[in-house]
């Protein structure tokens, strides 16, 4: 499931997340929240450049990274059963999901298998707010404790 181009794609999409931090921390804070910044019409300077932010400055956006991926610690329930690997863990996951809005598991023995029950929807529910990009996937893990 994580090919070499995937990992890729998803190192730069990390790398353009670390920009955009970077940028964060260097500029003044906005005196306005950045919600009026985001809907305030375009200065004129900017509207005459047509890319105002090169690609590797704008926020990664879902369509950017391979895939997105959170801890489960709790017992996983699915169709009110609790999910179990194969090797028998049925808790400590780490889900994903992926850009074809598939979901996979990973149990805490690196079991790794699609579950076709599971939706981006459901993963949208169930997550918080991306707060972490990662160069790798085992950087990824290994920031989720696997
Ligand atoms: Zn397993």
């Amino acid at each position: 499931m994580f090919r070499r181009t995937r990992d890729r794609e998803f190192r730069d999409a990390q790398r353009a997340g670390q920009a955009l931090l970077a940028m964060h921390t260097e500029l003044p804070l906005p005196n306005t929240p950045a919600t009026d910044a985001a809907t305030a019409p375009a200065a004129p300077e900017a509207a005459e450049v047509p890319d105002f932010l090169p690609p590797e400055f704008r926020a990664p956006s879902r369509q950017d990274v391979s895939g997105l991926m959170m801890r489960w610690d709790l017992p996983l329930v699915i169709d009110g059963e609790v999910h179990a690997c194969h090797c028998g863990a049925y808790r400590n996951w780490i889900v994903f999901n992926m850009r074809d809005d598939s979901v996979w598991l990973r149990c805490p023995a690196g079991h790794e298998a699609k579950e076709e029950r599971l939706s981006t929807a459901w993963y949208n529910r169930n997550s918080g707010p991306v707060d972490h990009f990662h160069p790798n996937l085992e950087d990824g893990l290994r920031h989720l404790g696997h």
